[in-house]
Order: structure tokens, then C-alpha cells, then sequence
């Protein structure tokens, strides 16, 4: 019994943090760089070392690996 509540636990907690992902991966980013706004997927969001709004990423423009800020939705 107590292993179904473990698994009930892991997928509530799993559903959680990819509806947490998806919101983020809908704003976009600007790169401190070159001033450019990107995307990325939700998938990436987990996976992303971040602090606070800025998010350590890959500029897909010039390719500088850097913190990113996340945008305010407009
Ligand atoms: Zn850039």
C-alpha cells in the first residue's frame, strides 16, 4: 500500500513541475549580450541551473552561454 502512496506522490510532484516548466517556457528570454528575446522548451526549463528570473542558457543568436532574464509576458 505504501508504495502506491510513494507512486501517487512522484507523479503528483512530476505533473507539478511540468506545469511550473510549461508557464516559464512561455515567456521568453533576453540575452545580456546581444539584447535578443528566445524561446525555449518546457523540457529545457527543467534541466536549466537558475536564480531567481535568470536562467543560465545558450544564446541561440550569439552563441554565449550566459544568464538570461526571463521576460514579463506582454
Ligand atoms: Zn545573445
Amino acid at each position: 500500500m505504501e508504495c502506491l502512496y510513494t507512486a501517487l506522490i512522484l507523479i503528483v510532484a512530476a505533473a507539478i513541475i511540468m506545469i511550473l516548466a510549461k508557464h516559464i517556457a512561455s515567456h521568453t528570454f533576453k540575452c545580456k549580450h546581444c539584447s535578443k528575446e528566445f524561446s525555449i522548451t518546457w523540457s529545457k526549463v527543467v534541466v536549466t541551473e537558475h536564480s531567481g528570473n535568470e536562467y543560465m542558457l545558450l544564446c541561440p543568436y550569439c552563441k554565449t552561454k550566459d544568464w538570461c532574464i526571463e521576460q514579463p509576458k506582454k
